[in-house]
Order: C-alpha cells, then sequence, then structure tokens
C-alpha cells in the first residue's frame, strides 16, 4: 500500500485539548482503556479460533504492557484479532472520531455537569501521549501489518510496518506534562486499580532469579491480574473459605472476616454479577462507605457505588460487576436510569432475603452476629420502606439480659404485662444499664422487660418506629416512676394538703442544686418502698437532647436547652412527712399568720368583686379601683413574705437537701461541688 495521509473526519479542530480538559480529573482512566481494547481484540480471537474462522494456533495470548524510559513510550501489545487498514480507517480514523463529535455534541450545553465516568476508547490515549502509534496486524489470511500515528491534532498518517505477529502494539510517546506514567510503581498501581480481574493474562515486567549471585529477569511475565474472579464462577463451586480468601484479597488491611456474604447472579432483565460481603459496623461508617467496587466485564469502574445501590448498601463491602450500567453518563442521571433502578431494588431485596434466611434457618448465627448487624439494619430500615418491610421480620430486640426477641415475639412477650389503662403498649428501653440501674431493677420488680437501646442510630430508630407501631410507645426507663410510665390506674389523690404541697414545691426547688439542672416539682404517691424524691427526665425533652448531640443543623437549638428534670416528691414516704412536721415546727406560727392575713384580704376581695359584679367598667368608681389595687398590693405582698420564708428555711433544710440530693444521686447526677456537699452533710448526718 502507499503511504497515506489524511485527515481524520473530525469538523471541531480543537477537540482534543477540549477532550483532555474533560478528562483532566479521570486521565489514568487511559491504561483501562487500552487494555480493555486489547481483551476485547483477544476474546474475539478466541471466540474466531473457536468457530474456524482464525486459522493456525492462538498461541500466547497474554497482553504485555511496557515501559521504555529511554524513548519515553508505553506499549501495550495484544495478540487479539488485529486490524488492517481499512479496519483502522474505519473503526480508528472514522468511529472513534464520531465517538468523540457525538459526545462533544451531545453535552455541549451542559459541559459542567458531566462528571463521572466515561470512556473515550482508544482515544483516551491522548490524554497521556503527545504522540500514539499503532502497529497492527490482522488475523485475516495474507493481511499486512500497517502503522498508524496521529500527534493528537487530526492529521495522521497511515503507512505498512514490519509485523510478523498477529495483533496490535499501540504505543504511547508521553509527553513531558506526563511523565510520571513513565514510572514503574505509577502504572503498576493503575494495573493493579484498574486490571485487577481481567479476563485476559496481562503481564508487566519479568520475574527474576537469581543467578551467580545476580538477579536477573528471566523470559516469565509477572501476571498481574486474576483472570477467573470468584464472582464469575458457580457459588456451588466455592467454599466458605474461598470467599473470606477473596476478601482478605479486596481488604488486605482489614483484619476481620466478614459476618456473611452474598454472591449475586443474575441473567435476566439485566446482566449483574458479584459478591457483596456483610463487615462488622459498630461505629464511624463514614470509614466503612464505597468499599465497593463496581466492574463491568471485570473492567473496574469505580469504587464509589452511591446513586447505583440504596445509600444504605454502601456500607457492604465487595464487588458488583455489570456491563448494564451505563458508565458515560453523570451520576445523577444514574439514578433515573431504569437498570440501574432495577439492579438496585433488587440487590436491595437480596440483602434482605439473605438476612430473612439465616434469621430463620440459623437463628443463633443471627443473634450472635445481631450487635455487628445492628446498625446496618437500623440504618436501612430508616432510609429505605422497602427494606423496612422486609426487615421487620428478622429485626430483633435485644434486652438488658442480652436475650434476643424478634418484634412479633417481642410484641407477645410484654403485651399482657405493659399494656396500660388506656391500652397502649409501653416499651421500655434502657441506654446505659449502669447509670439506669435503680430504674431498670424497679422495671424488672413488676415483672416488665426493658430493651438496650444504645447504638448511634437507636433513637432515630424509635422515633421512625413508633410511628409504625399500633398503639404503641417507646418510654425510656428513667423518663418518669415506673408507675407513671405504665399507668394501670388512675392517679392516686395526693395525701399533702395544697398548702404544704405548696409550699414543698418551693422548698424543694430552692434546695436543689442549681448546677445539675432546673427542675419541675411533682408529687406523687410512690409507696413506702420507693425513694423519698425520685428524679426523671422526660422523654420527648431527653430525645430532643439526644437529636442535637446527633448533630444535625437544628444541634444547636437543642444543645442550648438546659437540663430540665421533673423531681418527684413521694408523697407516702415517712421522709416527706417528716419534713411537712419540721415545716410546722419552724415555720408553722409564722406561716399561719401570714396566710390568716392573706385570707382576710381575700375576703374583702371577694366582697368588692360581689359589690361590683353587676357593673360595667365605666360604672366601677375610681374609689373602688383604688381599693381593688390596694387589697391586691397587700395579697401579694403577704404572699412574697411567705415565699421568702419558705425559701431561707429551704437553703437551711439539711433534710430537704439530702432526700434531693439521694435522688440525684441515684440517677447519677451528682457531681463536683454538689456531690461534695451531699457528702460532708452525710458525714454530718452520721455524727448526729
Ligand atoms: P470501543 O472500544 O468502545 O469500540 P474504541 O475507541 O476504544 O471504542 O475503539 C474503536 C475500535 O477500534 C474498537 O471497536 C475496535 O474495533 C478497534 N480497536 C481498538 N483497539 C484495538 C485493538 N487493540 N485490537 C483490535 N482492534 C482494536
Amino acid at each position: 500500500m502507499d503511504a497515506q495521509k489524511g485527515k481524520i473526519g473530525v469538523t471541531a479542530e480543537n477537540i482534543f485539548p477540549i477532550i483532555k480538559k474533560f478528562l483532566y480529573s479521570e486521565q489514568e482512566i487511559f491504561l483501562r482503556e487500552l487494555v480493555s481494547n486489547a481483551v476485547d481484540a483477544t476474546q474475539k480471537a478466541k471466540t474466531l479460533a473457536r468457530t474456524g474462522e482464525l486459522e493456525g494456533e492462538l498461541g500466547d495470548l497474554t497482553i504485555r504492557v511496557s515501559i521504555d524510559k529511554e524513548n519515553k513510550t508505553i506499549t501495550i501489545s495484544d495478540s487479539g484479532i488485529g486490524m488492517d487498514a481499512e479496519e483502522v480507517d474505519k473503526y480508528i480514523n472514522q468511529i472513534a472520531f464520531t465517538g468523540a463529535n457525538d459526545f462533544l455534541d451531545k453535552y455541549k450545553d451542559k459541559i459542567d455537569a458531566i462528571i463521572g465516568h466515561f470512556g473515550l476508547g482508544f482515544y483516551s490515549a491522548f490524554m497521556v501521549a503527545e504522540k500514539v502509534e499503532l502497529v497492527t496486524k490482522s488475523y485475516k489470511k495474507d493481511s499486512k501489518a500497517v502503522r498508524w500515528i496521529c500527534d493528537g491534532s487530526p492529521e495522521f498518517s497511515l503507512e505498512d510496518a514490519e509485523k510478523e505477529t498477529r495483533g496490535t502494539d499501540v504505543i504511547l510517546h508521553v509527553g513531558e506534562d506526563d511523565k510520571e506514567f513513565l514510572e514503574d510503581s505509577r502504572i503498576q498501581g493503575l494495573l493493579d486499580r484498574y486490571c485487577r480481574f481481567l479476563p485476559i493474562p496481562i503481564g508487566f515486567g519479568k520475574e527474576k532469579e537469581y543467578k551467580d549471585g545476580k538477579q536477573l529477569e528471566t523470559e516469565k511475565d509477572i501476571i498481574i491480574n486474576d483472570t477467573e474472579p470468584i464472582w464469575k464462577k458457580k457459588p456451588t463451586e466455592l467454599k466458605d473459605e474461598d470467599y473470606k480468601e477473596f476478601y482478605k484479597k479486596l481488604y488486605p488491611q482489614s483484619f476481620e472476616d466478614p459476618l456473611f456474604h452474598i454472591h449475586l447472579n443474575v441473567d435476566f432483565p439485566f446482566n449483574l454479577t458479584g459478591i457483596l460481603y456483610f463487615p462488622k459496623i459498630r461505629t464511624n461508617l463514614e470509614v466503612q462507605k464505597n468499599k465497593i467496587n463496581l466492574y463491568s466485564n471485570q473492567v473496574f469502574v469505580t469504587d464509589s457505588v452511591e446513586n447505583i445501590v440504596p445509600e444504605f448498601l454502601t456500607l457492604l463491602h465487595g464487588v458488583l460487576d455489570s456491563p448494564d450500567i451505563p458508565l458515560n453518563v453523570s451520576r445523577s442521571y444514574l439514578q433515573s436510569d431504569s437498570n440501574v433502578r432495577k439492579i438496585s431494588s433488587h440487590i436491595t431485596k437480596k440483602v434482605a432475603d439473605k438476612l430473612a434466611e439465616i434469621f430463620k434457618n440459623q437463628r443463633d448465627e443471627f443473634e450472635k452476629k445481631w450487635d455487628d448487624l445492628k446498625l446496618f439494619i437500623e440504618y436501612g430500615m430508616l432510609s429505605d420502606d422497602k427494606f423496612f418491610e422486609k426487615a421487620k421480620g428478622f429485626f430483633l430486640y435485644k434486652n438488658v439480659d442480652a436475650k434476643c426477641f424478634s418484634v412479633e415475639e417481642y410484641e407477645k412477650l410484654i403485651k399482657e404485662n405493659q399494656t396500660d389503662k388506656d391500652g397502649k403498649v409501653i416499651y421500655l428501653y434502657a441506654t446505659n444499664k449502669i447509670e439506669q440501674f435503680k430504674f431498670i431493677e424497679d422495671a424488672k420488680d413488676r415483672g416488665y422487660d426493658v430493651v438496650m437501646f444504645d447504638g448511634p442510630f437507636d433513637i432515630p430508630f424509635i422515633n421512625m418506629f413508633e410511628t409504625k407501631l399500633e398503639n404503641s410507645r417507646f418510654a425510656r426507663v428513667d423518663s418518669d416512676t415506673i408507675d407513671n410510665l405504665i399507668r394501670k390506674d388512675d392517679k392516686k389523690e395526693i395525701s399533702i394538703p395544697k398548702e404544704d404541697q405548696d409550699d414543698l414545691t418551693l422548698a424543694y426547688e430552692t434546695a436543689a442544686p442549681e448546677s445539675v439542672g432546673t427542675y419541675f416539682v411533682q408529687f406523687s404517691e410512690l409507696g413506702e418502698k420507693e425513694l423519698p424524691v425520685v428524679i426523671t427526665q422526660s422523654e420527648y425533652m431527653r430525645r430532643m437532647k439526644d437529636i442535637g448531640l446527633m448533630g444535625g443543623p437544628e444541634v444547636s437549638l437543642y444543645n442550648n436547652l438546659p437540663d430540665n428534670y421533673n423531681l418527684v416528691i413521694n408523697a407516702t414516704h415517712p421522709l416527706t412527712k417528716q419534713v411537712i412536721e419540721g415545716k410546722k415546727t419552724d415555720l408553722g406560727k409564722n406561716l399561719e399568720e401570714l396566710r390568716g392575713k392573706v385570707s382576710k384580704v381575700n375576703v374583702e376581695l371577694d366582697a368588692l368583686k360581689e359589690l361590683t359584679k353587676d357593673k360595667k367598667e365605666e360604672e366601677i368608681s375610681q374609689e373602688e379601683k383604688d381599693k381593688k389595687e390596694d387589697l391586691e398590693k397587700e395579697r401579694s405582698g403577704y404572699e412574697d413574705e411567705i415565699r421568702k420564708i419558705v425559701k431561707e428555711w429551704a437553703v437551711t433544710n439539711n433534710l430537704v437537701k439530702q432526700v434531693i440530693d439521694l435522688a440525684l444521686l441515684a440517677k447519677n447526677l451528682l457531681k463536683g461541688e454538689a456531690l461534695m456537699n451531699f457528702v460532708r452533710r452525710s458525714v454530718d448526718f452520721i455524727e448526729k
């Protein structure tokens, strides 16, 4: 053939700089693209040999990648089907450029929106090469080898070449800016990342051996890939060990075995193979994410699979391989792709089915691994309705004694005993066995069961689950006194007279240590066995705080809420009665006198009211108005006086302080100065 010179059929003269710019962040994919082409050509050769179209020996099919530092080239050689001059013109000159043109046309309006992955195949060579040389010889009988050279402009040359063997050499003349790619370690890195599981052996470098005290290169290629990764094999051919071994291979830095695996194998309506592993996840979600590698026919595509699988599944590890996931599109487009959606819901279903199967057939195993699975399952239930529906069947409640129950079993267990008078089933839970010890014991004394919820997703999970359960409520064991948590009958009438209640409310409020928080004083007939004072924190307030602690935009708001506690005075307790007696002894006369004055004023005020009751506002005389105002002032003066003496009495009342501190201590809330004061006071009490 005569040497040809020509212009590639591209209209956009500056196509390469544009492509290069687009793909800059993805520059390194050039090797993947070129090696993939070599793999395709080799596989075609194998197919043709099978059908007899390719005559003679197939020979060694190893694809070789080599670096020539002196000449600044990287060469990718294959023994695939090769091309003749006509094909080079058709596939390299025309098609590929049309491809590039199409691509530009399609995206010219949203160039910025293009992120992610697309291969421009052969032309990605120009990402690192200032000149690309292609020497190729077709498998076809009597075909001649040709050399094609292009320097990145639309100009190319095509001429006869010397090449004995079938196949293609792509020689990249690496530009000055990109000479990092002439380093063995850089190319080794790229091959490990992108070519590790390609189906044709890929050689990079030669094995070495010691001879006569020297290290010499042998003829033997170092093969960098595993041509038959286990996800392509049948599950029946594989043992548990094989899966574990593969996991180690994928994540050499992980020390722990995965909990379970799922081998995916779908032909229709889409093609998907892969192996997903459940890792142990207890904390630190972010570290666990993005451990799934996505392949397309064993070619590595990406390790960020968000938008392809639901968010919570990105916590899984492993590989997915599907030629049906479009790669040349933006990430946001991916989500709306129907294949991707189908694949995504298929994976979700498989994961749920696998868990359901283990739950059903290996309940012991499942329970043993629950602590490591819980976070993942809760995350899934919180974020995916379909998964929620399935997971309801195998979600486990683990109680404070580490016994596990399914949702159904647990409801059965507590329904009778933990239904309150309004027919609501109350699920009691604890978040800290040690801090809430007393409350857990109180619940157990009543024969109630307490579930442990101490994981990072537990509170949002409870919030969500509560809305799905009918007629049920979750309450932390210490969010109220046990009788109030599960009310079996109407509130008992408080046996303390109203005035004493008022005084005690003020006295206890005053005596309680400010450093712990603010208090809302209540009375309850808790029985003589219960403490004289019990401190609780309302479920609602605490959940608000918990949300604050978890982070998020509302954080600062919730975090600034003061700690708010209910201070419940046990009206039945003898010490409460003793406090009332003490108050009578210390302040009785004084208070009686002041209250007498208040009543007197009240009588006068009532009389005045009676007098003016039928009058309109404008008919009431100034005198009457002034009188009313004076009386009210007088009354609030007496009331202030009452408050003052009760407060003064409270700050010196060691009994009141002591019973409050005991309640705080029982809830592990006494710290610092408040604790020290308590200890000193206790010593005084003992000395007395
Ligand atoms: P794609 O691989 O997506 O078709 P490319 O630009 O990578 O696009 O390649 C265009 C065409 O050039 C291929 O379809 C193939 O026919 C041909 N080709 C590229 N590389 C080789 C090779 N190493 N051996 C044989 N043919 C090749």
